[in-house]
């Protein structure tokens, strides 16, 4: 019999001959735009990262850490259902229902957990889980944790959306990322809100990518689509992308945020999130609001970027939002091309299987408030000649 060990060095053996290894770089970060390899010492233009309005480095909320209020202790101590609820978590909450126009909300440590715990709690055996093929990693495994049965439907295609709510039984959760995180396209929520609707189904919107960047006020997809919270009664998003931070929400109606409180395992069983860090949170969700310059620029990045990315004839994915990937197929040809991209000064991880598909490894670009238009303009003149040589 093979001993553990040798099990697992097997499967990574398996993993780096497919060029599929996963390795960790650390970088220091200078401001919104620029990382350090500390290694050796050469400067970056990122390109990769989620922090879509800049701020991460805004001294907003890096003084919102260092405030020497002292009755803010370190941890909470506690899950908030024991002793670890704070009048600071609840006026989050508030604010963020605000924000969203929904009746409540509810925080948790991470995006990835959050949806984890809402599907979990949600559905039982003999319920339905139906979901967009490429939904992101957590609402795939909130799936995989359910008793619920998993059916999922073609890329944006409503009609196979259709035929898996005919197939449902039980409670139907119809579940979907707002702005689909490795292809920067968004799904047709006004359709799948009217199929919902048609079906009985709950639809949730996971729109982690969407929240401060899309709409005109910011509060994301569902914004730009008008669509309320009877229309979606769940909505998940998370403080680690344009807020800039850590931590994550779920809102939704009274009855719902109960519910959630009741059943959701993932809340239920984990401490509390520290005070700095809610305390920031706070000033994150009021700076998105109050600095709508940072939206209005990003969108002109964006528009600057896909004009110079469409004549030069890059093979773009089609996508109005941040994210912005250039389709390279295969996994060492992404790879290859980012290092050519790092020797000229830009950071951009390729993103490989099982991230993404078979066959659809990608640079996904994404885009700041804070990139200077010059920036882009040379990431373009690079990425063309470096296009042209693979
Ligand atoms: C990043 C992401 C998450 C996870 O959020 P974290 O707060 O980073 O755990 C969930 N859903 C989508 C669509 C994401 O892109």
């Amino acid at each position: 019999m093979q001993s553990w060990q040798d099990v697992l060095s097997e499967r990574l053996r398996q993993q780096r001959s497919q060029q599929l290894e996963r390795h960790l770089c650390a970088f220091e970060t200078i401001d919104a735009t620029h990382l350090v390899e500390p290694s050796t010492g050469q400067v970056l233009i990122n390109f990769c990262g989620n922090d879509y309005l800049g701020l991460r480095t805004h001294p907003a909320l890096t003084k919102a850490f260092s405030n020497n209020n002292t009755t803010f202790l370190a941890g909470a101590g506690a899950a908030r259902l024991v002793s670890g609820n704070h009048p600071l978590h609840e006026q989050l909450e508030q604010a963020l229902a605000d924000f969203l126009q929904r009746d409540s909300a509810l925080l948790f440590s991470t995006g990835y957990v959050a949806n984890l715990a809402v599907i979990q709690a949600l559905t039982k055996r003999g319920d339905s889980i139906i979901q967009d093929r490429l939904c992101h990693a957590s609402l795939v495994d909130g799936a995989r944790l359910a008793d619920g049965r998993l059916l999922r439907y073609r890329h944006l295609d409503t009609d196979h959306c259709l035929q898996q709510l005919q197939k449902a039984s039980g409670l139907v959760l119809l579940a979907t990322d707002g702005v689909f995180s490795m292809d920067g396209d968004v799904a047709p929520v006004n359709k799948l809100a009217t199929l919902a609707n048609h079906h009985r189904g709950l639809l949730l919107v996971d729109d982690a990518h969407g929240i401060g960047v899309l709409g005109a006020t910011g509060r994301g997809l569902l914004e730009q689509a008008n669509l309320g919270q009877s229309d979606v009664p769940l909505l998940t998003g998370t403080f680690g992308k344009s807020m800039g931070l850590a931590g994550a929400f779920v809102a939704g109606d009274h009855e719902l945020i109960t519910y959630l409180r009741n059943f959701a395992r993932g809340w239920i069983y984990s401490t509390a999130p520290p005070l700095p860090l809610v305390q920031a949170q706070l000033r994150a969700l009021q700076l998105i609001q109050d600095e709508p310059q940072r939206r209005a620029q990003l969108h002109q990045n964006i528009n600057h970027f896909t004009q110079l990315a469409v004549a030069a004839n890059l093979p773009l994915l089609t996508s109005n939002t941040a994210i912005q990937p250039l389709l390279v197929g295969d996994a060492q040809k992404a790879l290859s091309m980012q290092t050519e991209l790092h020797k000229r000064g830009f950071y951009i991880a390729a993103i490989r299987p099982p991230t993404v598909p078979k066959g659809t490894a990608r640079l996904r670009i994404t885009l700041n408030a804070e990139h200077t238009e010059d920036m882009i303009t040379t990431l373009i003149h690079a990425l063309t000649e470096i296009n042209h040589a693979n």
